[in-house]
């Protein structure tokens, strides 16, 4: 499981329904929704 800041919860969270994109910068971002509010949340993994 990845692990994102969730703005509204404030604390670490593990994603849910997480995807993976790779952005124009060439960085790779996983995407998904905090499981206990259902905010999206996202984080960058590094370089793709
Ligand atoms: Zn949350």
């Amino acid at each position: 499981m990845v692990k994102a800041r969730c703005m509204r919860c404030r604390e670490q969270v593990e994603m849910k329904d997480k995807t993976e994109k790779v952005t124009k910068n060439n960085l790779r971002r996983a995407a998904g929704v905090c499981p206990k509010c259902g905010t999206k949340v996202s984080r960058i993994l590094g370089k793709a």
